[in-house]
């Protein structure tokens, strides 16, 4: 098969329709801003798509008081500006990308964007140069370090906002709709790899209660423009259940990581010491240079990132 050359494409006429193709190994297709490079790259060969852009149901925001519902399908253009999406997220979703990229971009698609490195997304003919790597059917991985594993990392900012946010995430299948959280949705242990969506994303949904003074946030990018971040993390203050528990704090990192996680809770606590952060990070980050930074500079970067996001009020 060419490279780059696609199966099927469907446009779906309704929700159940997409459900349906879904379900047969068609891949959504919304924005088409992470899939279509991936496919002309010829890192999908033969996949089939259904395009779910005009499908209304997920197209849809909705605030019921208890918590925000977004739909999947609405783009990033369109949450930036809602007036029911709340500020710190509206704000993330203008920091992704370029305004060009973001009336295109959908929220469902930045969450369930592939992990990326810079060997991988790489013009066909570039990467046959160098041989093939883990993720298309070689024996090593050609960003180095240990050479069987997959050095990939997911760079969704709004991944660490939404993680740090505690939102959840709505499937749908044949037998109905699933919710699951999105920190369940991210595989720990797993090299990095497409993911596989238990479904159809329709909707995230945010709760409203938890988090005080909404969620913070900070990125590291060359350019405040176009480029993926090379560190995001976000950060939520959680109110005490009672006066007896102390506060504590959600941290959520995507890049550098394979795929975004939430740190572990001693490095959450309130104290506002950092100072066992670049040691926690030094297990979790990458040990070899994916990206434009070394690994010991992202380590004190996202340290540094932290403290200023959990200092500015
Ligand atoms: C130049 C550039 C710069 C970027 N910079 C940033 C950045 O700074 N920060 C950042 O966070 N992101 C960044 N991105 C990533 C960008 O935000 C994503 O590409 C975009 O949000 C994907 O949305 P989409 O609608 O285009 O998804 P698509 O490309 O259509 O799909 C992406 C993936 O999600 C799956 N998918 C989409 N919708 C659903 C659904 N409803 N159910 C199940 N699966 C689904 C698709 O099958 C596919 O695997 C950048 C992208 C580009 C091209």
């Amino acid at each position: 098969m060419k490279p780059g050359a696609i199966g099927n494409l469907v446009v779906a006429t309704d929700l159940a329709e997409a459900v349906g193709l879904v379900e047969e190994g068609f891949l959504p297709l919304a924005g088409g801003t992470d899939l279509i490079p991936r496919c002309t790259l010829g890192l999908l060969d033969g996949v089939s798509l259904v395009h779910i852009s005009g499908i209304p149901e997920i197209a849809m925001v909705a605030c019921d008081g208890e918590t925000l519902s977004l739909g999947s399908a609405v783009t990033l253009a369109d949450l930036s500006v809602h007036p029911s999406v709340p500020a710190w997220l509206r704000a993330a979703c203008l920091r992704v990308a370029s305004a060009g990229i973001r009336t295109a971009a959908t929220l469902g698609g930045n969450l369930l964007q592939a992990p990326r490195c810079r060997f991988l997304n790489r013009p066909f003919f570039w990467r046959s140069a160098h041989g093939a790597c883990l993720r298309t059917g070689g024996a090593i991985c050609r960003a180095g370090g240990d050479a069987d594993e997959c050095h990939a990392s997911q760079r969704s900012l709004l991944a660490a906002v939404l993680l740090a946010a505690d939102a959840r995430l709505e499937f749908l299948t044949s037998r109905g709709p699933t919710t699951i959280t999105l920190e369940s949705l991210y595989p720990r242990d797993l090299a990095p790899a497409d993911l596989q969506a238990p479904g159809l994303l329709s909707r995230v949904i945010i709760p409203n209660s938890g988090s005080k003074g909404g969620i913070r946030w900070e990125v590291l990018t060359r350019r405040t423009s176009i480029d993926y971040p090379e560190i995001a993390l976000a950060v939520a203050e959680i109110s005490p259940v009672s006066k007896h528990t102390p506060p504590a704090r959600r941290i959520a990192v995507s890049a550098p990581l394979p795929w975004p996680r939430l740190l572990p809770p001693t490095i959450s606590d309130s104290s506002g010491d950092f100072t066992d952060l670049e040691e926690a990070l030094t297990t979790i980050f990458p040990s070899v240079q994916t990206g434009l930074y070394d690994p010991a500079y992202l380590r004190h970067a996202a340290a540094v990132l932290l403290q200023r996001a959990v200092r500015r009020s």
